[in-house]
């Protein structure tokens, strides 16, 4: 499952971190989770859930946010924002996009203890 994956990664990230700036637990964390990730947020909060037992980040609160992608348009030469990976420009309506980022999971925001 792509998610379990993404979380196991995760936690490795933040035993890294806590190695790094000498913490012992983490109380919040912030994700940003990019539309063209292909990454379910429920689904991503259930395996997060799995991973981090007996590991820093249990018992963290969990944000998941879900920025809007972006994709550059070839018929305006612009970056714009769209809601799905198959969205036309909202601006042209052209079709010949490219993603710019999005796709990706990203750490936003650590509170430690
Ligand atoms: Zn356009």
């Amino acid at each position: 499952m792509h998610e379990l994956s993404l979380c196991e990664r995760l936690i490795d990230l933040l035993q890294e971190e806590s190695q790094r700036h000498a913490f012992q637990r983490v109380t919040r964390i912030r994700l940003a989770v990019g539309r063209f990730a292909c990454v379910d947020p429920e689904a991503l909060r259930f395996a997060f859930d799995v991973v981090r037992r007996d590991t820093l980040a249990e018992g963290a609160t969990v944000d998941i946010q879900q920025p809007p992608g972006l994709v550059w348009c070839e018929d305006c030469s612009s970056e714009r924002e769209v809601p799905t990976r198959l969205s036309p420009c909202p601006v042209c309506g052209g079709l010949r996009l490219s993603p710019r980022g999005g796709d990706d999971l990203t750490l936003v925001e650590l509170e430690v203890a």
